[in-house]
């Protein structure tokens, strides 16, 4: 018979405490508690015997040492139908406990607060209630072990029933192994970004899951939507759906996409993306400027595009939005009667993501057949200062500024990736071609007549110098590159040539 005689109940998440506690002691119960528990269940007119009443030891080092005391772990631990084991526990005097109810501190939410202090999350490490939680899963045979409230119900009927089932039992301690795995994990994962060491010989992420979606990219895939847990703030998974349909998969990875682009920019600037790259970006005085240089930079490929700004969405901006057809708008907010305006279009989803927080570099990964590739993300941004001038002609200031806006937006343009900027907004985007001139004829002829007096930007460099040919012939004025390649020399001279001013960054941004 597993009859609850007696229960450790120490918690941090104080919820349906009371209630449980209340219940347990009306079946007679006996309940063990810690400090803050003890005071909780005590106001709330249960009776309790503080830990330290049982260990004859007081909570010492500020709470680092609570409940790690033999009179404790022995009463988890005892194998009940070994002899030896009960008589070590008569003589000692150590009595049993039943029911164990731990849940830990809240180390997960302590490190996703923005600016959390190293020495806090370290003190939120829980030793205490792990090791208990573990030693009751490990002697489930005889030890009940509950760490979710949600399950505080299901075990009270049972209690009252006189004893809580194998299966019931069982069931808990796999769930309790689970919580403190996921726990460490998380300990884990944050000690090692505070190290050079992020990617160690094992990984061990957890994700929890968002949301079934009604299938993948295409619609014989079965597909779900995960969060990283801890997640992060202003992602795409921690963003606050306002309105419009249900997210699809491919909405969730343009999202993404969209806003990654737009966190790289400062000033007021609106991305459109298609299937995962940009068709067009403007940056402006204010966000409806930025937003109609997004739109007039591809007016045919925004049509069923996915927008993110960096700015509260006014009700201006609103109207121009209205006025096609959009799969998503992303922002930090939006005013109120600039979601009056949007919500007016039913299927539009509009999605509040709130402060972006960049935070430090994480890790991305993407899945190969049999495993995960894992790299840094890219964050390196290149400035004047970093870049080289290597035509006779010096790019003018209104040039610089056109190449630094290129060069932001083709990092994140599917490789070979060429873009043409004009006037703070893309003009021509060509993206993911199988040789770099091919991409660049794309932007070009996209472009049309506003390739005359734009820059070009290239994500790596030129192998040969039919891309500044094709520059040259459009009208482009400046480049922007990495340079490195055994061929720049030709590469320079037909700028030269055709007084185009060219500018080596010495950085690539591969992006496949
Ligand atoms: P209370 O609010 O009751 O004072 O503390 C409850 C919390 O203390 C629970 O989250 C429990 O996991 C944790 N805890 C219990 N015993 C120990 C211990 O010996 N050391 C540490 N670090 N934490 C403990």
């Amino acid at each position: 018979m597993n009859r609850i005689r007696r229960a450790l109940i120490s918690v941090s998440d104080k919820t349906g405490i009371l209630e449980l506690a209340t219940e347990l002691s009306r079946q007679g119960v006996e309940i063990v508690s810690t400090g803050g528990t003890q005071r909780a269940l005590s106001e709330g007119g249960i009776p309790v015997i503080g830990v330290s009443e049982l260990t004859g030891f007081p909570e010492i080092l500020d709470g680092r040492v609570k409940t790690l005391h033999p009179r404790i772990h022995a009463g988890l631990l005892a194998v009940r139908d070994n002899e030896g084991h009960t008589r070590q526990l008569e003589e000692r005097k150590i009595s049993l406990f039943d029911l164990v109810v731990v849940n830990l501190y809240p180390f997960e939410q302590t490190v996703a607060q923005p600016e959390v202090r190293f020495e806090e999350a370290i003190e939120n490490i829980d030793i205490g209630g792990p090791s208990m939680v573990r030693a009751a899963a490990k002697n489930h045979r005889y030890v009940t072990v509950l760490v979710d409230p949600d399950d505080y119900g299901k075990v009270l009927e049972q209690v009252k029933g006189g004893e809580v089932n194998e299966e019931t039992r069982r069931r808990l301690a796999a769930k309790a192994f689970r919580h403190t795995a996921a726990y460490d994990a998380h300990i884990a994962r944050f000690m090692s970004e505070q190290t050079d060491e992020p990617y160690p010989e094992k990984l061990t992420v957890t994700f929890e899951k968002v949301q079934d979606l009604r299938y993948g990219e295409n619609p014989h895939q079965p597909a779900a939507f995960y969060r990283q847990s801890p997640a992060t703030s202003g992602s795409v998974a921690t963003a606050e759906q306002l309105h419009g349909k249900e997210l699809s998969y491919n909405n969730i990875n343009d999202a993404n996409a969209a806003l990654e682009i737009v966190s790289d920019f400062d000033a007021p600037t609106a991305v459109a993306v298609k299937h995962m790259n940009p068709c067009g970006v403007g940056t402006g005085t204010n966000l409806a400027e930025a937003y109609q240089k997004a739109y007039e930079a591809d007016s045919v490929s925004i049509f069923g595009g996915i927008i993110a700004v960096n700015r509260v969405v006014d009700v201006e901006t609103a109207r121009r939005m209205k006025d096609i057809f959009l799969e998503i708008v992303m922002a930090p907010d939006f005013e109120p009667g600039a979601l009056e305006v949007l919500k007016a279009k039913k299927n539009l989803r509009l999605l509040r993501i709130g402060k972006q927080d960049q935070g430090k570099p994480s890790r991305k990964g993407v899945s190969v057949r049999g495993g995960l590739l894992v790299q840094g993300e890219d964050r390196k941004q290149v400035t004047r200062e970093d870049c080289e001038v290597v035509t006779r002609r010096k790019p003018s200031e209104e040039e610089w500024a056109q190449l630094l806006f290129a060069w932001k937006v083709v990092k994140h343009v599917k490789s070979n990736a060429i873009v043409l900027a004009r006037d703070n907004r893309t003009v021509g985007v060509g993206a993911g071609q199988m040789n770099r001139v091919g991409s660049a004829r794309i932007a070009i002829e996209q472009a049309g007549e506003s390739s005359e007096g734009s820059v070009l930007s290239s994500d790596a460099f030129f192998p040969m110098k039919d891309t500044v040919e094709a520059a040259a012939e459009a009208g482009i004025t400046a480049i922007i590159q990495p340079g490195g390649s055994i061929r720049d020399r030709e590469s320079i001279e037909e700028a030269d040539k055709h007084g185009i001013a060219m500018v080596f960054t010495g950085t690539r941004h591969f992006k496949h």
